[in-house]
C-alpha cells in the first residue's frame, strides 16, 4: 500500500512573513504576543482586517494540527479583540464575515495563514455558485 507522505512546507519569504519581520509597513489595528492584524491594503468591505498567527503556519488547518494550545488560545483572543475593535461584533455590532482562503482550492494568495474580519456593509451570500 502506497503512503502519500504530506508536509506543510512554510516559505518564510511570503509578503506576510515579511511584515512581521518589520521589512514590510503595514496599518497596524492590533499586536499581542502571539498574532498581529492589520488592515488589507485591498479592502474589499469599509472594515477589512487581516489577522495573522505570529508562528509559521501555512493555513488554518496547519494552525489547527501543529500549534501550541497557548498560541491557538492568543490567536483565536485576537481574533476576538479586532472584531471588538472594530464594533463588528454581534452583541453591539452588525456582524462580520471572516474568511480563511486555504490552498489551491481556496484560492489563498499568501501562504501564511491569515483570517479576513470583512464588516461595515454587507456581505452578500456565502458563495458564489
Ligand atoms: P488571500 O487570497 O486570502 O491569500 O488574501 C491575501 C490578502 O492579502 C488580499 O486580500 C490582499 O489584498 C492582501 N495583501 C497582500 N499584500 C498585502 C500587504 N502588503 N498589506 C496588506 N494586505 C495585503
Amino acid at each position: 500500500m502506497l503512503h502519500k507522505i504530506m508536509a506543510y512546507k512554510y516559505e518564510d519569504d511570503n509578503i506576510f512573513a515579511k511584515i512581521l519581520r518589520g521589512e514590510i509597513p503595514n496599518d497596524t489595528v492590533l499586536e499581542n504576543e502571539y498574532a498581529l492584524a492589520f488592515r488589507d491594503i485591498n479592502p474589499q468591505r469599509p472594515h477589512h482586517v487581516l489577522i495573522i498567527p505570529k508562528g509559521r503556519y501555512v493555513s488554518f488547518d496547519h494552525f489547527a494540527k501543529e500549534a501550541a494550545d497557548d498560541q491557538i488560545i492568543g490567536y483565536i483572543q485576537a481574533i476576538g479583540a479586532v472584531c471588538d475593535l472594530l464594533n463588528v461584533s454581534i452583541d453591539n455590532g452588525d456582524g462580520f464575515r471572516m474568511i480563511a482562503n486555504s490552498g489551491q482550492h481556496g484560492v489563498q494568495e499568501v501562504p501564511h495563514l491569515h483570517v479576513h474580519i470583512l464588516g461595515g456593509s454587507s456581505c452578500g451570500k456565502m458563495i458564489q455558485s
